[in-house]
């Protein structure tokens, strides 16, 4: 038998429809040894037939009395058994399997797997013993993931088989001094005990060898990622101490050690001739804006453009503001690129930008268009916030001359997921906050004491203070939410928050609409702003000390991290409610108990990871974390750094994985078409 062999010729598949194997993905006898169980059931013990009690799921065996088919009308049909050990007998019966009867002799020795009820078993899973080891039960039973038209005892018989015969055929891509030196067993025995496994010990260490296997790859896919990028030359940017005193004279502020930590990191990348690509890590407000500022304000000096991407328009008009702020005074020219920004305009910043008349450009995906073209692009900042993919970076990137990349992103993201998620960067983090900051006091209300939360919004309107009011996302589509925001607005205006000037954006508002009620809110011209999440993103109003969140049962713990680190960003006191909709669920209230209890937004990360998963993590959009089979990224924290540890280095020894033909086929084969940026030559 060859790995690359029909699976339909093996016993027990051969009923089975080729459309069924091929809806599992099992072309090839290979497919079959990596269909990994779902799970695996000890059957190890078998019940005495005269102890089963009713309703028990139980593994029995014992040898076949008497067996009789009999036929009711239609085609309705059940064969009749009665099996006995030496504890007493038990009645069995399956329904419309008439073939079974001549599989299952008198005096056949059986094992059965099922459901004792009404003093009978009733369609348990069946093998008949002929001398050799059980493979359905009396032992750790593999379950696999199955589709319509293939049995699991002919799926469990069929991959058996292919493991007896050809499981030694499968190379192991692993490096052979790293699998010693990690203690992991070799792929072939790995690949049996993952299916059929002597014990739990046997289970476990097969799952270590295919779980360290499977991070591996994708930390060399990485890898290879990173030295490319990182290969050809960049732009290495000049800096001086005069250089150094005049950017800082233009901050309002001394940076923090944080601050400066990451700085340093920065820095030494864009004086180096490497393409920078670095993922800039910091809790909401902990200054990575002030940061990403004095990289800009180096390359400008250098006479490099610098473009600024945002993720919404609501965004991208506010850093245009700080940055001003920052700017005002200084001969850096700008310039804004949304979406609706008007055509003539949209024609002379496009102009600018290509003869070197702008040197420091914020947009949204505007500046991803094809017609946007740099004269020296030297410095990329991407404000992140999961928004952008690592194909739409790559579209601006390649815009300039491998330019120096920041990404930064303000929901503290999980080591593990940064591992993977972006793991092709350097990553930075800022770990405190400006001093001077009380973090918000946060409160969960259940829907009938709101009233609550919004006599404190008056109170603090009343001091001159400002609001916000966030209504969830409750349906994928923007219009619906958008219409329960506008309800909630209305009900909120002619009830509790009466006679307070209130201002409307959600993701329905028109862009110009939107931004000025932002505007005005940034004023002080509107008290309390309500909208759904579109506030999530990086509103910076250090009046606003009173955030309401309804229906928060329904956000993720990073969003609403997210959401109130909007408050709490000066030095008065600051109050986060958390209303939720009706009787909270004990483990929807153990997930807001987390925000009650910290504000460290790695916390609360990790938690959120760990109640809700990767996938969730990130939400729907593109998240770029790959699916595995085995690991589990919130679990496998310290096999994920072991695997990139050892990934990294052995590219650093042999840069080209010349010594590692196997590895490079496997890399290919897992990667080939899935990313484009893993060709791996
Ligand atoms: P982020 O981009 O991480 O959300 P920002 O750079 O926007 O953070 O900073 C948040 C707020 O803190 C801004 O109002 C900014 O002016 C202020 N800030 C940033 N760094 C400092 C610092 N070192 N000292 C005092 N205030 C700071
Ligand atoms: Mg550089």
């Amino acid at each position: 038998m060859e790995l690359a062999d029909d699976p339909g010729n093996l016993p027990g598949l051969g009923m089975a429809k080729p459309s069924a194997l091929r809806a599992l993905g099992l072309l090839t006898v290979r497919d079959l040894l990596f269909h990994l169980p779902r799970r695996h059931e000890d059957r190890t013990t078998f019940r005495p037939l005269a102890s089963l009690e009713d309703g028990e799921t139980a593994v029995v065996r014992g040898r076949v009395e008497a067996v009789r088919a009999v036929h009711l009308r239609g085609r309705t049909s059940y064969v009749q058994a009665t099996v006995t050990d030496a504890s007493g007998f038990v009645d069995v019966r399956w329904w419309n399997m008439p073939w079974l009867a001549k599989r299952i002799p008198a005096g056949a020795d059986v094992i059965l797997f099922g459901r004792f009820r009404n003093g009978r078993l009733t369609q348990p899973e069946l093998e008949v013993l002929r001398g050799e080891d059980p493979l359905h039960a009396g032992r750790i039973v593999p379950i696999y993931p199955l589709s319509e038209g293939v049995t699991a005892p002919a799926l469990r018989r069929a991959i058996h088989v292919a493991i007896e015969e050809a499981v030694g055929k499968v190379e192991d891509p692993l490096p052979e001094r790293i699998r010693a030196a990690r203690n992991l067993a070799p792929l072939p025995a790995a690949l049996r005990d993952a299916h059929f496994p002597a014990d739990r010990e046997a289970l476990e260490r097969a799952k270590d060898r295919l779980r360290y296997q499977e991070l591996f790859l994708y930390e060399v896919a990485l890898a290879i990622r990173h030295r490319k990028t990182r290969l050809e030359r960049g732009i290495a940017h000049r800096w001086s101490r005069t250089l150094d005193a005049r950017i800082r004279a233009r901050l309002p502020f001394a940076l923090t050690d944080a601050q400066e930590r990451a700085l340093a990191e920065i820095l030494r990348d864009l004086r180096s001739p490497e393409p920078m690509h670095r993922l800039l890590q910091g809790d909401v407000g902990s200054g990575k804006t002030a940061v990403a500022v004095y990289a800009a304000l180096v390359s400008v000096a250098n006479r490099k453009q610098v473009a600024f991407l945002a993720p919404t328009e609501v965004l991208a008009r506010q850093h245009m503001a700080t940055l001003g702020a920052y700017l005002r005074g200084s001969e850096v020219s700008t310039a804004l690129l949304v979406g609706s920004t008007p055509q003539a305009e949209r024609k002379e910043v496009l102009a600018r930008l290509a003869d070197g008349g702008i040197d420091l450009v914020v947009g949204t995906h505007a500046l991803l268009e094809p017609s946007v073209a740099f004269a020296a692009l030297g410095l990329v900042v991407v404000d992140e916030q999961h928004k952008f993919g690592v194909a739409q970076r790559a579209t601006l990137i390649r815009k300039g001359s491998r330019p120096d990349v920041l990404v930064m992103t303000a929901t503290p993201i999980p080591r593990t997921l940064a591992l993977t998620a972006y793991g092709d960067l350097d990553v930075s983090v800022i770990d405190a906050l400006p001093p001077g900051r009380v973090p918000p006091r946060t409160r969960i209300l259940t829907r009938g004491r709101a009233g609550l939360a919004y006599g404190k919004v008056r109170e603090e309107v009343g001091r001159g203070r400002q609001a916000y009011v966030v209504f969830p996302l409750v349906e994928e589509s923007e219009e619906v939410d958008a219409q329960a925001a506008e309800e909630g607005c209305r009900r909120l205006a002619e009830g509790p928050l009466a006679g307070l000037r209130l201002g409307l954006v959600t993701g329905r508002t028109p862009p110009e609409e939107r931004g000025a009620t932002m505007d005005a809110f940034r004023r002080g011209a509107v008290d309390v702003l309500v909208g759904t999440t579109v506030l999530e993103v990086g509103l910076d109003v250090g009046n606003a000390t009173v955030m309401v969140v309804e229906n928060a049962e329904r956000f993720g713990l990073s969003t609403l991290h997210q959401l109130r680190g909007r408050i709490g960003r000066g030095a008065a006191a600051s109050f986060c409610f958390l209303v939720a909709a009706g009787r909270l669920s004990e483990e929807a209230r153990a997930r807001l108990d987390v925000l009650e209890a910290t504000h460290d937004g790695f916390k609360i990360a990790e938690e959120d990871l760990r109640l809700r998963g990767p996938g969730e993590f990130f939400g729907t959009r593109q998240h770029g974390l790959p699916e595995f089979k085995v690991a589990d990224l919130t679990r496998d924290h310290a096999v994920l750094e072991e695997a990139r540890k050892d990934a990294f280095a052995l590219l650093d020894a042999d840069p080209a994985l010349s010594k590692e033909p196997l590895l490079k086929a496997e890399l290919k084969r897992a990667f080939a078409g899935r990313f484009g940026l893993f060709d791996v030559g």
